[in-house]
């Protein structure tokens, strides 16, 4: 029987994020989705670690799924700089051609993506929602990345391959991939990679950093979202921090609140708590999701959570179809009700 040859040769790597000296979760997600992607390619899984003082970090990163991690430490790295950063990463990556190489797409991944694959001259795809490996043998396309992300306003799913790049390259948003459960029995490799980096490629002087207002903590176990059937911000505020309250003690677990676009344009909740395409992509236990209709831009935020539960008046409302469990009631009736049962015996 012919056995055909795959089409890209080499690793699949992830580009590490770290934050307060500790390795971020969406780093950590990409390395059990670059696992699964190495396994059935037969190859390896390679974390690049940048920064300064850092390789303490790299035995989570094997924990994680690594075969091996890149360490690129340099005391000019230890604040990120889009240049620098860019510079240390690229290096890297020309001296191994990986076949894979994803970062996630927070606010330092976006900056640095493009920058890295323009410097590679390699394809991109930004803001992936999943990625798979196609064969394609008849047309002699073995082991091709399938990206696929929302187009046209969140209407369609478009599927993207990067065929003539050398190095196929991708983000995906923190939340949408799984992280694996930590294998404490895994063994790995640390490269050490010298960074050729002088203070003359930094862009960036820190003058001063301040945390932005209303962080949330999308990590929770349980998540209960408002939508704009809630009418304005205060039954927001009123329903949500009682449900969440009653939530919290009930279950003894971290509740945190979300809102859809429409909610946060309201002025109902922050920017920061928007869930959904343009706002953050959550896997929690639970979702709850009061008074949103099921937009499909929200749903692909959610479309990890292992069990959805949603409260609407409307019987036709899209999200009915997709949930789990459904109320067809006013959020403003079940909610104290839902409050009284969790606190009741
Ligand atoms: C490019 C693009 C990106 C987008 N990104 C996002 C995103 O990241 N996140 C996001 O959420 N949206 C996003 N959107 C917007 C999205 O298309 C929807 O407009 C939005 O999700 C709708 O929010 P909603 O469900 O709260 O409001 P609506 O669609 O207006 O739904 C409100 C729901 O509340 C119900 N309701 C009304 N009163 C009550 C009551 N008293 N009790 C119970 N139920 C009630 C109604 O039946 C209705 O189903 C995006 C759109 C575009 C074009």
């Amino acid at each position: 029987m012919k056995r055909f040859e795959p089409t890209f040769r080499g690793e699949v790597w992830v580009i590490a994020e770290c934050s307060e000296g500790r390795v971020i979760p969406a780093t950590l997600e990409l390395v059990g989705k670059a696992r699964e992607l190495a396994d059935s390619l037969e190859t390896d899984v390679g974390v690049v670690l940048c920064g300064w003082a850092v390789e303490p970090l790299a035995q989570e990163l094997i924990t994680a799924g690594a075969d091996t991690v890149y360490l690129v430490e340099h005391e000019i790295l230890s604040r990120f700089d889009p240049l620098a950063y860019r510079k240390a990463i690229s290096e890297v990556v020309a001296q191994h051609w990986p076949q894979i190489v994803l970062f996630a797409a927070t606010p330092q991944g976006r900056l640095l993506a493009p920058m890295a694959s323009y410097r590679l001259r390699c394809g991109l795809t930004a803001d992936c929602t999943s990625l798979d490996i196609r064969d394609s043998s008849r047309k002699g396309q073995v082991g091709i990345l399938l990206q696929t992300r929302p187009a046209l306003g969140g209407n369609v799913m478009a599927t993207i391959c990067t065929k003539d790049s050398r190095s196929q390259m991708a983000t995906a948003r923190p939340g949408v991939m799984r992280r694996l459960p930590d294998d404490p029995t895994r063994t790995g490799t640390v490269v050490r990679c010298p960074a050729k980096i002088t203070p003359d490629d930094l862009c960036m002087q820190v003058i001063d950093t301040e945390l932005a207002a209303g962080s949330v903590n999308f990590e929770a176990a349980v998540i209960v979202s408002g939508g704009k059937g809630l009418q304005n911000r205060d039954n927001y505020e009123a329903l949500l921090s009682s449900l969440c309250a009653a939530l919290r003690r009930r279950l003894g677990t971290e509740v945190e609140r979300g809102a859809s676009r429409a909610a946060v344009e309201r002025g109902f909740a922050e920017r920061v708590r928007q869930v959904g395409q343009t706002g953050t992509a959550v896997s929690p236990k639970l979702y709850l999701a009061l008074g949103i209709s099921g937009a499909i831009q929200h749903m692909i935020g959610i479309a990890d959570t292992e069990t959805i539960i949603a409260v609407n008046n409307d019987p036709n409302a899209p999200i009915l179809k997709m949930c789990d469990y459904y109320m067809v009631a006013n959020v403003e009736d079940v909610v104290p009700q839902l409050v009284a049962a969790l606190e009741g015996e």
